[in-house]
């Protein structure tokens, strides 16, 4: 006999792997997404997502980071196929740099294996001009996954332990009266016993009341160059890279052939003066066109700190990041009713996480109960 039927409203990264954790604790479960599964219109698109485990947003996440990562690596070897990419991470920046204190910080608490290096020492070892004064610190546990065969693999999973999936199935309304009920756009009324509302970008529309006021949605670029042929196998060879300083977080990719041919970058955090003017957006309507002030940025900071990797700009991609205040996830119950749990606020570095959210969430949804692992990302923790 299945256990309770829960529908999980919005099948991105949480959504496949809470669904792929519900249905191997026994739950009956639907997904209901509302565009393909693995699409451009959320927060994973772009074809890889960084893991690293010298967590400058603090040390509290490196044991989640390293749940995610055996569950990523497990599920690898169930598929057959490759997920995650070790290629170790090298973050560079000022010592009095704040955040990429906080990294090396992480790495000191939580034990995890660092190397911290001069500018000399790293000007020779990787393609970066790192400037003087600055140092680099290298995690050889830092690489990265692979979006598509990430979520395909999750979705795989779930529907072989009975999961049902339902594509282009946009809810308009998630009701809890007597029993909890979803609406879709064509007017078809769903029971279950419990939801799930894992919809990126799209929460706070569908949920307004869950953190009133406190999403914020913001648009970030992916860019892809073209560098010179000469450069590529440097390049290649470089692990995953994150850069802390006056342009902001700007991180990076080994030159590659993922989903697009070429070497890819994305600033996560804009510099202090852009990122506080800076709007957020509504996903129905964000402008997915790519503009010269978009790449201009990316262009300047190649130019000063990785020249190996200037060149044309091949590809660019708009992706969400749903942002909390404190840039923590928010993960809870609808408040006065745990028959509907909401995971999101992701706030653009959920993706590494995923499986182990997806098993913390489904064992909260089935007990009842937040596991201590999630009591730091309760609603309560986002007031003020
Ligand atoms: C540019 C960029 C770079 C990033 N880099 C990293 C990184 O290097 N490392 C890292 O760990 N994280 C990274 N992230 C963050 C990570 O990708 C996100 O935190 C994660 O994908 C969020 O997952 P989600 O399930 O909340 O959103 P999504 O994956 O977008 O899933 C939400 C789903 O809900 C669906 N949906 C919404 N509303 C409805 C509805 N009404 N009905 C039905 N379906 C609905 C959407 O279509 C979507 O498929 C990055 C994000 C971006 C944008």
């Amino acid at each position: 006999m299945r256990g309770p039927k829960v529908i999980v409203v919005g099948g991105g990264t949480m959504g496949s792997a809470t669904a792929w954790a519900l249905a191997a604790r026994g739950a009956e479960v639907t997904v209901l997404e509302r565009f393909s599964h693995v699409h451009e219109y959320g927060s994973h698109s772009g074809y890889t997502r960084i893991i690293r485990e010298s967590y400058h947003e603090g040390a509290g996440y490196v044991p989640l980071v390293r749940r995610a990562d055996a569950l990523w690596r497990a599920l690898g070897e169930k598929a057959g196929e490759t997920l995650l990419v070790r290629t170790g991470m090298v973050e560079f920046g000022p010592e009095d740099d704040p955040d990429y204190q906080g990294a090396i910080a992480a790495c000191v608490s939580a034990g995890v294996e660092h190397e911290l290096m001069d500018a000399a020492a790293a000007r020779r070892r990787f393609p970066i001009a790192v400037p003087a004064g600055w140092t680099a610190c290298f995690t050889p546990s830092g690489g990265y996954l692979r979006v598509g065969p990430c979520l395909e693999a999750l979705k795989r999973e779930a529907m072989s332990l009975g999961a049902a999936w339902r594509t282009g199935a946009r809810v308009r309304e998630v009701a809890l009266g007597e029993r909890p009920r979803v609406l879709l756009d064509d007017g078809a009324l769903l029971p279950a016993d419990q939801v799930v509302v894992t919809a990126g970008a799209y929460l706070p529309g569908l949920l307004p009341g869950f953190m009133p006021g406190k999403l914020k949605v913001l648009r970030r670029v992916l860019a892809w160059t073209r560098p010179d042929p000469a450069e590529i196998d440097r390049l290649a060879a470089m692990p995953v890279w994150a850069s802390f300083g006056p342009a902001g977080f700007v991180y990076g990719f080994p030159y590659g052939h993922e989903g697009v041919t070429g070497f890819k970058l994305a600033c996560h955090v804009p510099p202090p003066e852009v990122g506080a003017a800076e709007a957020g957006v509504d996903p129905e309507r964000v402008d997915r066109a790519i503009h010269p002030a978009d790449l201009a940025p990316l262009a300047a900071f190649l130019a000063e700190y990785l020249p190996a990797g200037r060149g044309e700009f091949v590809h660019a991609t708009v992706c969400l990041y749903t942002c909390t205040p404190s840039t923590d996830f928010v993960i809870d119950h609808v408040p006065g009713d745990r028959r509907a749990w909401v995971a999101g606020g992701f706030s653009g570095h959920g993706f590494k996480f995923a499986p182990a959210i997806g098993e913390l969430v489904a064992d909260a949804v089935l007990t009842g109960a937040a596991p201590e692992a999630l009591r730091a990302f309760a609603r309560a923790r986002h007031a003020g």
